[in-house]
């Protein structure tokens, strides 16, 4: 997490951590202030097909854990080391390099599990908790800490010096009970969400085993999550007395896999390691395989070739919303507006409560300059998803491309809004109301928006 530094003198007062306990509230609010800070990051991984994935797992796996009614969210940072965390509020945090790691579907599943038993059995707070003898200035501090004990370190020191806060960061490791209760409880939850349970220990397995070859510099996921040979044994103890199951992976999970593959190194490196796993059969998949040789053909803007792989990779017969994206970004990336238009089309009939292929399909078609067009289509959606950043942005670019100024800036406020950027939409939503151009409806709901708003940028101090 860059430029901390300057982020925390920009940080408003969030007031003092409570002395008696760390709510639920004090979660959600430090959360959420990590999370501004995360969105703005450039390793924050904006891919709406891998967060929607992430995300149904996720869900798939709280359904089964003890607090199934919490919100959590799921994200990915854009990062090949091997590392998932937990923070306040219900935000779990996965590197994409850990979904490259894993092996299979109940790997990810395991780790997943670890992280939201941490959520559930309130291990933050307890840590928090544990130690009030006056080293947790204020929940700034405490945000800034978490956020930098899970990034670069030398970053973190400078962010950490700023805020008088140096002690807290060697603490905020979990115990080591805390450690084996979220092994446990994750174990419940994945097996219970159906995964096979011998997978957590045979990826922290081989986890520790790669981590030998990396001397000092072990994989951020072993320093936040000491794993010693006792947990391990511990795991698999506890796995064998679950009954084992083969549990075939979803598609879309070995698609996204091949998607991330086909991003790493620079273009013509992935067409040749995708090829070249193709022609050895080095896959557990080859829908997955194809998909991947034809997303490298496409980052390599080799577009006719690309187009010959896809109707190979169509000629499997595997169904996926997934592989008509990849499809429709091709013709799309050739040229081909009318081509990826129909392609989108026909792709949200058949897999229509799946979001991706709307943003795809209205970002389509506004650069086809179809504003109207894209205008009707996320203002359907958004009635549904009224706090999707995304629709919002979608929208303030359509009613811009219409050349309506107010509803413009105004979509564009709820975007930073959802987004926890406060300062910004309340920026934007100035200018909507400078524009003039909105109705008198419109902008009297504007301006008690901007009290609102105004009012939670600046609490009164008791
Ligand atoms: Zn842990």
């Amino acid at each position: 997490m860059a430029s901390q530094t300057v982020v925390a003198s920009e940080l408003p007062d969030l007031g003092e951590v409570s002395q008696t306990a760390f709510t639920a509230a004090d979660e959600a609010r430090v959360g959420s202030e990590i999370m501004r800070d995360i969105y703005a990051d450039p390793k924050y991984y904006d891919d709406p097909e891998l967060i929607e994935y992430l995300n149904n797992l996720g869900y798939r796996l709280v359904a089964s854990s003890s607090e199934n009614r919490r919100a959590f969210r799921f994200f990915v940072l854009k990062d090949p080391t091997l590392n998932a965390f937990a923070l306040p509020g219900g935000f779990i945090g996965v590197h994409t390099g850990l979904i490259e790691a894993a092996q299979s579907e109940s790997e990810l599943a395991g780790v997943l599990g670890h992280e939201i038993a941490h959520v559930t059995q309130h291990h933050l707070a307890r840590m928090i908790e544990s130690q009030k003898q006056g080293i947790v200035p204020s929940l700034v501090a405490l945000a800034l800490a978490i956020l930098a004990a899970r990034s670069n370190p030398q970053m973190a020191t400078a962010a950490i010096a700023t805020v008088q806060a140096g002690t807290i960061q060697q603490q905020l490791n979990f115990s080591r009970d805390n450690e084996r209760e979220a092994d446990r409880i994750g174990m419940q939850i994945m097996s219970g969400a159906g995964f096979d349970p011998n997978a957590m220990s045979s990826f922290f397995e081989r986890l520790q085993k790669d981590s030998r070859l990396y001397e000092n510099n072990a994989p951020a996921y072993l320093r936040t999550h000491p794993l010693t040979s006792q947990r391990i044994a511990d795991i698999q103890n506890r796995a064998a007395n679950l009954p084992t199951k083969q549990v075939p992976d979803s598609l879309d999970f070995q698609l996204l896999r091949a998607k991330l593959k086909a991003q790493d190194g620079n273009a013509d490196q992935a067409v040749k390691a995708a090829n070249a796993a193709l022609m050895e059969g080095r896959y557990n998949n080859v829908t997955a395989a194809r998909y991947g040789l034809v997303a490298a053909l496409l980052r390599d803007q080799q577009y006719s070739r690309a187009g010959q792989e896809m109707q190979k990779l169509r000629a499997l017969n595997s169904t996926s919303p997934l592989i008509d994206a990849l499809a429709a970004r091709l013709k799309l990336a050739s040229g081909d507006s009318a081509g990826a238009l129909k392609l989108y089309r026909d792709a949200r009939e058949r897999f229509p409560g799946y979001r991706p292929l709307l943003y795809a399909n209205a970002d389509a078609l506004l650069q086809a300059r179809q504003g109207a067009a894209a205008l009707k289509l996320v203002e359907a959606a958004i009635t549904l998803y009224p706090d999707d950043y995304r629709l919002q942005l979608l929208l303030a670019r359509g009613y811009a491309q219409q050349g309506k100024v107010f509803m413009s800036h105004k979509a564009q406020a709820d975007a930073y809004f959802y987004q926890g950027q406060l300062d910004a939409a309340i920026e934007q939503l100035r200018l909507a109301l400078k524009s003039k151009d909105g109705d008198f409806y419109q902008s009297s709901i504007a301006e008690a928006r901007l009290k609102q708003w105004l009012a939670i940028e600046k609490p009164s101090k008791p």
